[in-house]
């Protein structure tokens, strides 16, 4: 029956046989001794509530709107006055001068990065991203026939800059980066970013051609002890901004995210035009109506990121005490361990035994690591600590240790 199913479905089926096996294992487990009973630390669904305002702006909304303004065809760049709201929101924040026409509304990040690639990519050419890196990102470039390609981080998953250079060609299109990260939990440092920037312009120079670096940044406004998330556009005259509603306000299910297209990009004209094209042509048409006019009266509002921390250091002590060796994020809510046995899958599996259901790091391109979802209640991380302590000991005892 497969050769029902087009190649490129069935390549993009194959590429996320890792995740799909996460989510099945998941269900098994839950099944056979209850969802209390299984430490799920697989996805990235966010466990803190939306905040109170999101929910009374969206009751009022729905309250004050005429009869049907609110579920139309909103255009395909969204609601002009969520846009203006968003570009106050970004000057106040980052200094800049963006109007309503420097930003998009999109169906969450991903979306907006969808959109980018296939507005800014022809078959065959080049995107680059950080390794370790959201596993997705593969499928959103085999979409346009593009070639993902991974450059190295080092012990802290900070780019390597000497290998990012050498990746760079005339196909390479854009440079893909992610910070607060999935799946480290890293923050790239303001250094680190002016440097790529450095290198980018380099090579522009070099091939005469615009690099565009998009920044993936659903995870922003999650980030702990006050370190720096430095704002793109301010560092790269060819930055665009992937935001998300989904983490920072909680509400992945809505869809609902933005880019930000400055009016200094190579070429803004064309690209903002090409938008409006392409989110009808991708079927995207517009993001959700009702969400966007909601969360464009909520900028300001935050989610609890203290639970998130709470959860970040209990987790992290708990297994750093234990001899774990990770770094400790410095944002999103992912942590990023080395596993004692070099194969990530098979410690993967043997997890499961005390019903720890965790991400291998193979299937976000860092082996020999796993991911740990810390967006869970408390009390989880609490419960699956000693799990996470007799697998370490059956571990060592094997290795002899
Ligand atoms: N980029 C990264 C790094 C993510 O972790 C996610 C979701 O987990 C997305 C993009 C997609 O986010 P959205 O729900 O806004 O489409």
């Amino acid at each position: 029956m497969t050769d029902m199913i087009s190649k490129k479905a069935m390549a993009e089926i194959e590429e996320g046989r890792g995740i799909s096996r996460m989510f099945s294992d998941a269900v098994a487990l839950t099944e056979k001794f209850g969802a209390e009973n299984v430490y799920n630390f697989s996805i990235g669904n966010p466990s803190e509530e939306p905040p109170e305002e999101v929910k009374r702006a969206i009751i009022d909304e729905l309250q004050t709107q005429k009869p049907m303004a609110l579920h139309s065809y909103t255009g395909s760049y969204g609601y002009a006055d969520v846009r203006k709201a968003v570009a106050d929101h970004e000057n106040r924040l980052f200094q800049t001068a963006f109007t309503a026409d420097n930003v998009v509304m999109t169906v969450g990040a991903a979306g907006g990065l969808n959109l980018m690639f296939q507005v800014l990519m022809n078959p065959g050419d080049q995107v680059i991203t950080f390794a370790p890196y959201f596993s997705e990102y593969k499928c959103y470039a085999m979409n346009v026939d593009a070639e993902l390609v991974l450059c190295g981080t080092d012990e802290n998953f900070q780019p390597r800059l000497a290998e990012f250079e050498s990746k760079i060609n005339e196909k390479t299109r854009i440079v893909l980066i992610n910070s607060p990260n999935n799946p480290t939990g890293a923050v790239y440092s303001r250094d680190i970013l002016k440097k790529i920037a450095d290198i980018m312009e380099r090579k522009e120079r070099e091939y005469g051609l615009p690099i565009y670096l998009v920044s993936d940044e659903p995870y922003r406004y999650i980030a702990y002890d006050g370190v720096e998330v430095p704002y793109l556009p301010n560092i790269y005259k060819n930055a665009v901004v992937a935001n998300s509603f989904s983490k920072s306000l909680s509400l992945p299910g809505e869809r609902i995210g933005f880019l930000i297209l400055p009016s200094s990009l190579d070429g803004y004209r064309e690209i903002y035009g090409a938008c409006n094209t392409m989110n009808r042509t991708l079927g995207f048409v517009n993001a959700p109506s009702l969400i966007q006019k909601a969360v464009g009266r909520c900028l300001d509002a935050e989610v609890d990121v203290k639970g998130y921390e709470k959860n970040r250091n209990a987790l992290y002590e708990g297994l750093t005490r234990i001899g774990y060796q990770c770094m400790k994020p410095q944002g999103a809510f992912y942590l990023f361990v080395k596993t004692p046995i070099a194969d990530d899958w098979e410690f993967y599996e043997r997890a499961q035994k005390y019903r720890l259901i965790l991400g291998p790091g193979s299937a976000f391109g860092g082996p020999g690591y796993v991911r740990i979802s810390y967006c869970v209640e408390y009390d989880m991380i609490v419960k699956a600590l000693p799990g996470f302590q007799k697998l370490w000991e059956e571990i060592r005892t094997e290795q002899g240790k």
